[in-house]
């Protein structure tokens, strides 16, 4: 399927594992952009850069050697030979990846870089499943499909608990609030992930399993390839 669609969201309302699985049943290529901004911050950081200095971070960016896996079932994400797969998704990368993601310059490439990504697949006759907080605003307001995945602040809180702790009782979810409020605070301050646009198609998981998100967006998708 010749495809585009583009999928926001804030922190925790399940956007990548729905990207990925829509992915996989349509057999399209993923692009997890959330995963660009926080290569961007570990590559800035691993060469001593602090993450303070705007200049320095954007020329490290700019100079960032990143492989960007698009197989939803492969995603080993490589910068100038380093596997940072694992070192992505830490809670240290997760809060100070926002401030990266609000330095406008940053943006700028890294939309650039994204844009150029889904270019490829579509010149190779592949569809595309990107997900992030402006895909549907600014990096491919053009797709065939938007949404907007988004979900109550508590139900968020206790998903990203459960992901991160493995459990998701009281004081594990107090600990897991702070980050997660924190960073949608801090990314709102250059991005509007909360409001649909026009022509986004917005839902709400709050209530909705994970197969039941997969299945609305992959029948928005089969509208309109038959459009
Ligand atoms: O989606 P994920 O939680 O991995 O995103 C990590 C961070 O990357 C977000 O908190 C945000 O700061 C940034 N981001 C962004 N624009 C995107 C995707 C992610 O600013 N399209």
């Amino acid at each position: 399927m010749n495809i585009v669609i583009a999928v926001d969201g804030p922190s925790g309302s399940g956007k990548s594992t729905v990207s990925r699985m829509v992915a996989r049943q349509l057999a399209i290529s993923y692009v997890d952009t959330g995963a660009m901004y926080r290569a961007a911050a570990w590559w800035a950081q691993h060469q001593g850069i602090d993450l303070h200095n705007s200049d320095a971070v954007t020329q490290a960016v700019r100079d960032m050697p990143l492989v960007m896996p698009v197989d939803p079932n492969n995603q080993t994400i490589v910068v100038a030979d380093h596997d940072v797969t694992s070192a992505l998704r830490t809670s240290e990368i997760s809060t100070v990846v926002s401030l990266v993601a609000t330095n406008l310059d940053v943006r700028e490439e890294l939309v650039r870089r994204q844009q150029q990504i889904i270019a490829d697949q579509r010149a190779a006759g592949q569809g595309v499943i990107a997900e992030g907080r402006d895909i549907t605003t600014v990096v491919a307001p053009d797709a065939d499909v938007r949404v907007l995945l988004t979900a109550s602040e508590a139900e968020r809180i206790r998903r990203r608990t459960l992901e991160i702790r493995g459990r998701d009782d009281e004081q594990a979810m107090a600990e897991t609030a702070a980050e997660v409020v924190g960073r949608d605070e801090k990314d709102s301050t250059v991005l509007d992930f909360m409001n649909a646009g026009e022509g986004v198609h917005l839902i709400d998981s709050s209530a909705m399993t994970i197969l039941e998100v997969v299945s609305a967006i992959v029948e928005l998708a089969r509208k309109a390839s038959h459009e």
